[in-house]
């Protein structure tokens, strides 16, 4: 392990010790294929997969039927929207999202866009929240989708959802909501009574990466969307190829962990992320990026004016993990498309840094967070000829 305090839990987790445990079985001894009916081997992985499905689908208070195993979160989306257009395509060819959202999300409107669906990109206010009136004036009857976010992995802002499900489904559309980041972190029950579809990541609940979960509301007769991935059959053709006992069940394991304390965990992360802030917002002229009533629990985003955002990430990085925008789109040397869709002017979207705490984070680290990023920002702007003459 790196002697590094990691601030970048919206990126990934680390897979919790239990959920490790409860896999490996099934990767040697109960190696089984769930779809192999003519032997033990087989009935035993299938009734892992089941338990583990009927255990996901208690704590999110759905249905198993409604949930269908994939890759990540990213999978899912693609699944959600290109299954939605290609199903309803001679209802409508109109598609309703934000600028705010993930790049899979906008990444597959862009995909769609060039297949001759067209897609509305509604702004977001300063923070970061859409505005019902531009929403409404968006909707038309050949809406077939509205993808709007619950939670921010950028800047942990949640999207009020009640009133976008209540005009949604009055204009007989159907809403998609990413709720990626939300799970583990906040109670998710109401928001799955109210959209048809949502996405799941093991990785970022500390289980591992490469599982990922579709719902599909009232998914009982498996038609609700057409499959991309044909062969063999399994989840009842809706995503063909051999189901991954031992993820599944970590990833159930990894749920059960997050649920077991979610109250308790989740104060003791925003009393830790109110520590944060306050201690980062002492800095000169810091502007915090994450301001709603309604956020996660354990996000913080916060821009430094007259310092390089680039140079500080590399000055940080020996010391602390963090990140200036989600780590998928790491590569690019655009500033983060969720500030900008905020209005944040560009040179203060560079100067930008997420921290994202989670269970492993101590008060200490926090102090020691705060203390490392303090000085470098100083040291930044020591080298800054404008911040002399500010
Ligand atoms: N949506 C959100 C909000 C995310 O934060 C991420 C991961 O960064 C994804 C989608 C993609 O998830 P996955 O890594 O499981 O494909």
């Amino acid at each position: 392990m790196y002697s590094q305090l990691y601030f970048d839990y919206n990126a990934t987790t680390p897979c919790a010790k239990q959920v490790v445990d409860v896999m490996l079985p099934y990767f040697h001894e109960d190696f089984g294929n769930p779809s192999s009916s003519h032997h033990p081997y087989g009935w035993l992985a299938k009734s892992a997969v089941e338990d583990a499905s009927s255990g996901i689908a208690k704590h999110l208070g759905v249905s198993p039927s409604d949930l269908i195993y994939t890759s990540g979160s990213t999978e899912s989306i693609n699944m959600v929207l290109k299954g939605v257009c290609r199903k309803y395509r001679n209802k409508g060819n109109h598609i309703i999202t934000t600028k705010a959202e993930h790049k899979a999300v906008l990444d597959t409107c862009a995909f769609l866009d060039e297949d001759g669906f067209e897609v509305t990109y509604l702004d977001v206010d300063s923070e970061g929240l859409i505005q019902i009136e531009q929403f409404k004036a968006a909707l038309r009857p050949e809406t077939i989708l509205v993808c709007i976010m619950y939670a921010n992995n950028e800047t942990g802002v949640i999207q009020p959802l009640e009133e976008i499900a209540v005009l949604t489904h009055e204009n007989g559309s159907l809403l998609f909501s990413d709720t990626t980041q939300a799970l583990g972190k906040v109670r998710l029950d109401t928001v799955l009574q109210i959209v048809d579809f949502a996405c799941f990541s093991g990785h970022k609940v500390y289980g591992p990466k490469g599982i990922g979960l579709t719902y599909i509301k009232g998914n009982e007769d498996y038609s609700q969307l057409p499959s991309f991935i044909q062969g063999g059959g399994q989840q009842k053709g809706q995503r063909g190829g051999t189901i991954n006992t031992p993820l599944i069940v970590g990833f159930a394991k990894a749920i059960d962990l997050a649920y077991e304390n979610q109250d308790s965990e989740k104060k003791r992360l925003e009393n830790l992320r109110d520590q944060l802030e306050a201690g980062l917002l002492e800095i000169e002229l810091v502007v915090s990026n994450s301001n709603t009533a309604q956020r996660l629990p354990n996000t913080v985003h916060v821009s430094f004016p007259f310092v390089d955002g680039a140079n500080l990430l590399v000055a940080l990085s020996r010391q602390i993990a963090v990140s200036n925008g989600s780590a998928c789109n790491s590569a690019s040397v655009e500033p983060s498309h969720v500030l900008t869709a905020m209005g944040i002017e560009r040179s203060l979207a560079y100067a930008s840094l997420r921290l994202s705490i989670g269970r492993y984070t101590s008060e200490n680290d926090i102090e020691k967070a705060i203390a490392i990023i303090t000085s470098a920002v100083s040291k930044q702007r020591e080298n800054n000829i404008l911040w002399e003459r500010r």
